[in-house]
């Protein structure tokens, strides 16, 4: 068995466990395999071994990596899910509602307002999560829990996008107390707007380092890189 499959494999066996200590059903936790900075390579070998939803945070790479895997190993009777989970700039919705299956990292209405306007008719509706700052000072990314209720209002409306939840990245920690201290917040909110009746039940939370405690409190996704290809090169693409 080649790495990945035997790191996909335990990944898998981190969710059953966690989701069988809370009494939940393992099946309600799907696995995005985060492959940025990875290449078509790596990809192909997760979906050897059963992976089928990838998630990227660059534009630029993530195309020519979608590409390249259709050329590497092309499997028509079940395509890959792609989720973008990085920030976006407007110059890149257009590509991204043309490309991408799921978008995670919505923090402004501009943003959602230009995805829905571009999502080709010939295709689904978009699904979307909102990004929440569940980590005050230590986090910049995602919107504030304050102006969530408006952003939410917002992006429900739009025609090409089906608002399926919410995601959050809180600052690392160790403490499992305070793992799960952050992601009970977006819990919290996911709950409250499903009770207004403006979003999905999707909670995209939890990582290689804390996706027990994220699991614990709900998570319906969890997004995992690290655990499943190893560290990454220090240095990212700074745009893309
Ligand atoms: C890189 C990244 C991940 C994966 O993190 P790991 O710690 O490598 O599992 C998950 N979510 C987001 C938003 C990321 O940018």
């Amino acid at each position: 068995m080649s790495t990945i499959a035997s790191n996909l494999q335990a990944v898998r066996e981190r969710i059953v466990l966690s989701a069988q200590r809370c009494g939940r059903d393992p099946a309600e936790v799907r696995l995005i395999v985060v492959s940025k900075t990875f290449d078509a390579r790596a990809v192909c070998d997760a979906r050897a071994a059963g992976a089928l939803e990838f998630g990227e945070n660059y534009l630029q790479e993530a195309l020519a990596k979608m590409a390249a895997t259709e050329q590497l190993c092309p499997r028509q009777d079940a395509p890959l899910v792609w989720h973008m989970i990085g920030p976006i700039q407007s110059n890149k919705t257009r590509a991204i509602a043309e490309h991408f299956d799921w978008v995670h990292s919505i923090e402004r209405a501009q943003i959602a307002q230009r995805l829905s306007a571009q999502r080709p008719a010939s295709l689904a509706a978009l699904k979307v999560c909102l990004q929440i700052n569940v980590s005050g000072e230590a986090s910049k990314s995602g919107v504030n829990p304050d102006e969530l209720g408006e952003l939410a209002r917002s992006v429900a409306d739009l025609p090409r996008l089906e608002l399926a939840g919410l995601m959050a990245v809180p600052a690392p920690s160790d403490d499992p107390r305070l793992q799960r201290a952050a992601f009970a917040r977006l819990r919290g909110l996911s709950e409250d707007l499903r009770a207004a009746g403006l979003i999905g039940h999707e909670l995209s939370m939890g990582m290689s380092g804390d996706l027990e405690s994220a699991i614990a409190e709900g998570a319906t996704m969890v997004r995992v890189g690290t655990a499943i290809f190893g560290e990454r090169a220090k240095s990212i693409p700074s745009s893309g």
